[in-house]
């Protein structure tokens, strides 16, 4: 699995809540919401910051812990949490 290959749905809630990532402290726009969330999606897309970008940060820094399977699970996992506690997708 790649980057682009992440079962996203666009559900824009990963951008919703960065208020606790740190390097994306300067794009919070006062509520955890991304400046750079347009409909959904990201305006800047082409030039997100790694941090964004899941294939750049398990290469550069989670290929030492997991194995690349592991690190897209861990984040599909985190992604559907979200999804399930605001109600865009079912638990089980
Ligand atoms: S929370 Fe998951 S499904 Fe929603 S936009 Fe982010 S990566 Fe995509
Ligand atoms: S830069 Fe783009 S991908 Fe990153 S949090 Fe903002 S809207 Fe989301």
């Amino acid at each position: 699995m790649n980057d682009a290959q992440f079962p996203c749905t666009s559900c824009g809630l990963c951008c919703q809540h960065i208020s606790h990532i740190e390097p994306l402290a300067k794009f919070d726009r006062g509520d955890g919401v991304c400046i750079h969330l347009r409909d959904n999606l990201c305006s800047i897309y082409h030039d997100r910051p790694e941090i964004c970008r899941i294939d750049v940060m398990y290469r550069k820094e989670y290929q030492f812990y997991f194995t690349k399977e592991q690190f897209y699970h861990e984040n599909l996992k985190v992604c559907q949490d979200l999804q399930i506690r605001h109600g865009v997708i079912k638990g089980e």
